[in-house]
C-alpha cells in the first residue's frame, strides 16, 4: 500500500518587515542578523530617504543574492495618498490613507525661506481637549513609525525632492498634526531618529518639534533619549481652566508640568535651548489681561517663547476666535514681563489646514465622535438656508 501526502501550508505568508519606519540602529541589527555588514544600514536609508526608492530590486549597490533575501522578508511602503488640496496662501494638505481604512492629515506650510512639515501621530487622539476637532474625531489608534515617516516621505516626493527639483523642500518638522505623539512615544522616536539622520532627512534638532499636550513620564523618557525642540500646549494659566480645556490636566497638572520642561532643558547639552509654549487664544476663555499676567507669572523661571495661536473655529464648536484687540493686549502684556511672543499667523484655513482643523476619517473606536455629532445635532439644529 502506498500512501501520498499532500503537503498544505496552512500558515499565512509571515508579514514583511517595513524597512520604511526602521531608523539606522534597528537596520544595523536587522543586517546583523542576516549576517551582513552594518553600513548596508546607511545604505538602505539613503536609497529611501534621500533618493526615493521604494523598490528594493532597483537598490544597485546590494549585490543579486542579497536583494533576493531582502525581498522575500521586506518591503519599503509608504502610506497611500489620496487627496492633496492646495491653499490660495500655498499651504499643501495631503490626505493619507492607512491600512484599516483611516485617514490622517499632514500638512506643508511654505514660507519665505523655509518649509514646514506639519506630521500626525495617531489615528485621532485619545486626550480629547475641548477646543480642538482631532479630539471630537475620536481615538482609533497609534501610527507605526513608517506611517509617521511615510508622511515625510509622501511630502518630500510631492514637493520633488527626489528628482532633484529645484522646488521649496523640507526644512522644519513639526509633531503637531493629529494625535498625542508621546502617547505614541517609541513609533514617534524612531521616525524623529530618522528625520534628524544625515543619512535620512538630515533636519537639524532644533527644526523638529514635538508638541505635548503634557504627558509628564514621557517628556521625561524623551530627555533620556532625543534632544529634538519641545512644545508645550499650554492654554491655560491655572489648573481650573487647563482642566477644562485640556482634561489630561487633571492627571498632570500644571506644576509639575513646567518642572518637567525645565527637567528637559537641563538634559540638553546646549543651555541656550528654550521651550516652546503653545497658547490657543479663545475668545472670554483664556485671552483677558488676568490671564496674561498669571501665564507670565507662571513661566516665571522657564527659558521659554510664547507661541499665539488665534482659535480656529470648526464644526459644532461654540468656542470663537480672540479678536485682534484681546489677541495684541494678551501679547503686549507677555511682551511687559520680558518674554518673546510670537502670533502664529493662520495658514491654509481655506482648506482647513489650520491647527486643530486636522480631522482626517477616523474609524472611532471610541464613539465619541457619534457623541459629538449627537450633542451637536441636539444643541443646534442644522439649518440649511437655499
Ligand atoms: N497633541 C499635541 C499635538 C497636537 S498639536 C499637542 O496637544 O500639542 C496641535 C496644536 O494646535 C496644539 O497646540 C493644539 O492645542 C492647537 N490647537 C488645537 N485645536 C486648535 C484650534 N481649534 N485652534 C487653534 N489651535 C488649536
Amino acid at each position: 500500500m502506498s500512501f501520498s501526502f499532500e503537503v498544505r501550508e496552512n500558515r499565512k505568508p509571515a508579514k514583511k518587515i517595513n524597512l520604511m519606519g526602521m531608523p539606522t540602529e534597528k537596520v544595523e541589527n536587522f543586517f546583523a542578523e542576516l549576517g551582513e555588514k552594518r553600513f548596508r544600514a546607511t545604505q538602505i536609508l539613503q536609497w529611501i530617504h534621500q533618493k526615493g526608492v521604494l523598490d528594493i530590486e532597483s537598490m544597485t549597490n546590494f549585490s543579486k543574492p542579497l536583494r533576493r533575501k531582502l525581498i522575500s522578508m521586506a518591503e519599503v511602503r509608504p502610506p497611500d495618498i489620496i487627496n492633496c488640496e492646495e491653499s490660495t496662501d500655498g499651504t499643501r494638505k495631503w490626505l493619507i490613507q492607512l491600512n484599516g481604512g483611516s485617514c490622517v492629515e499632514a500638512v506643508f506650510i511654505p514660507e519665505r525661506g523655509r518649509g514646514t512639515l506639519c506630521v500626525s501621530s495617531q489615528i485621532g487622539c485619545a486626550l480629547d481637549c475641548s477646543f480642538c476637532a482631532t479630539g471630537k474625531q475620536g481615538f482609533n489608534r497609534d501610527l507605526s513609525a513608517s506611517e509617521i515617516i511615510g508622511q515625510v516621505w509622501l511630502a518630500s516626493k510631492s514637493l520633488g525632492k527626489f528628482d532633484q527639483k529645484p522646488s521649496q523642500g523640507i526644512t522644519n518638522v513639526v509633531m503637531m498634526g493629529m494625535g498625542e505623539p508621546l502617547m505614541n512615544f517609541d513609533n514617534v522616536v524612531d521616525a524623529l531618529n530618522i528625520m534628524l539622520d544625515d543619512h535620512g532627512y538630515g533636519l537639524s534638532k532644533r527644526r523638529v518639534t514635538l508638541s505635548t499636550a503634557g504627558v509628564i513620564p514621557a517628556i521625561d523618557k524623551l530627555g533620556d533619549v532625543s534632544d529634538v525642540s519641545l512644545a508645550i500646549s499650554l492654554h491655560a494659566p491655572n489648573d481650573e481652566l487647563r482642566n477644562e480645556l485640556v482634561p489630561l490636566n487633571r492627571k498632570y497638572s500644571l506644576g509639575g508640568l513646567v518642572s518637567s520642561a525645565k527637567r528637559y532643558l537641563n538634559k540638553m547639552p546646549d543651555n541656550r535651548r528654550k521651550i516652546t509654549i503653545e497658547y490657543t487664544l479663545i475668545d472670554n476663555i483664556n485671552d483677558r489681561s488676568h490671564h496674561a499676567h498669571e501665564l507670565a507669572d507662571l513661566l516665571k523661571e522657564l527659558p521659554c517663547k510664547i507661541n499665539l495661536i488665534p482659535f480656529n473655529p470648526f464644526y459644532g464648536t461654540q468656542y470663537k476666535r480672540v479678536t485682534n484687540f484681546a489677541m495684541y493686549r494678551f501679547r503686549d502684556i507677555l511682551q511687559q514681563h520680558g518674554y518673546t511672543v510670537t502670533i502664529r499667523t493662520t495658514r491654509g484655513d481655506d482648506i482647513a489646514a489650520a491647527c486643530g482643523q486636522l480631522a482626517g476619517q477616523v474609524n472611532d473606536k471610541t464613539r465619541r465622535q457619534e457623541r459629538y455629532k449627537q450633542k451637536f445635532s441636539d444643541e443646534q439644529p442644522v439649518r440649511i438656508i437655499l
